[in-house]
């Protein structure tokens, strides 16, 4: 019932001619994905993808987005530019945005709405760091992220484009990834606080799962019933591996 989404999150990392070597080859082999895929590049180079996107089945995504409208906020960039590119989905929320650039969940609600407002899809990225996790708060921490963000959502229509990424804070580049079972039961968990808002809503949001996902694990995690897809970090920086997330995910 949800096609699985792929979004590659290649975070601060390449230049001109990376760019366009990894999106040639994933180009080349995504001419009819059986699966939504998507790319989120550095704002820098959001452009450049989409001059090459624009002819394949690719979505073109940006990581962040600025909270504030339009205006004197210097070198910050708004949902509309990001529409205006050609943008179709934003990662808000990551992690590492909310570790080192001190973003709450209110500021993530915040940017969701703006999101929303100019017709972009949210991924919002929710997950547990390991002390968390060990101190069993992990479904306390889930639920307040989810909660202050869907309370903000004042339409029920904005629950059909919003997307959910499941990403452990320690697995993100560690190495280490959720097994299955641990992952599946955060998705399940996430979708029942989602089903408060509205039944029919949770069965249809999309959540993904993210942190460490590659090619060998991937067919087991994406077997899951909850899991609808991957936010990939390392592995989308190298095409063999990407794609082959993708093969598990069709
Ligand atoms: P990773 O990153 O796949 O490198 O763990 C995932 C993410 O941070 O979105």
């Amino acid at each position: 019932m949800r096609r699985k989404l792929v979004v590659g999150n290649w975070k601060m990392n390449g230049n001109r001619q990376t760019v366009l070597e990894l999106l040639g080859a994933i180009g080349a082999r995504t001419a009819r994905p059986e699966c939504d895929v998507a790319i989120c590049p550095p704002f820098v180079y959001l452009d450049l993808c989409e001059r090459v996107l624009s002819a394949t089945a690719v979505a073109l995504g940006a990581q962040d987005l600025s909270e504030h409208a339009n205006g004197a906020r210097t070198g910050e960039v708004s949902a509309t530019m990001l529409a205006d590119l050609g943008c179709r989905y934003v990662l808000l929320g990551h992690s590492e945005r909310r570790t080192s650039h001190g973003e709450c969940d209110e500021t993530v609600a915040r940017k969701t709405l703006r999101a929303l407002a100019v017709g972009l899809n949210p991924i919002v990225c929710v997950g547990e760091t390991w002390d968390e996790r060990m101190s069993g708060r992990t479904y306390d921490v889930l639920s307040r992220q989810i909660r202050v963000v869907a309370d903000a959502l004042t339409e029920s229509e904005h629950f059909m484009s919003f997307t959910v990424a499941y990403e452990p804070v320690w697995a993100i580049g560690s190495g280490v990834t959720a097994t299955a079972t641990v992952a599946q039961q955060a998705h399940a968990f996430i979708r029942q606080c989602l089903a408060r808002y509205s039944a029919t809503a949770s069965q249809r949001v999309r959540i993904l799962y993210g942190g460490s996902m590659k090619p060998d694990n991937a067919p087991e995690l994406l077997a899951m019933p909850d899991i609808d897809g991957g936010l990939i970090g390392g592995a989308s920086l190298d095409a063999q591996q990407f794609l082959s997330i993708l093969d598990a995910a069709a």
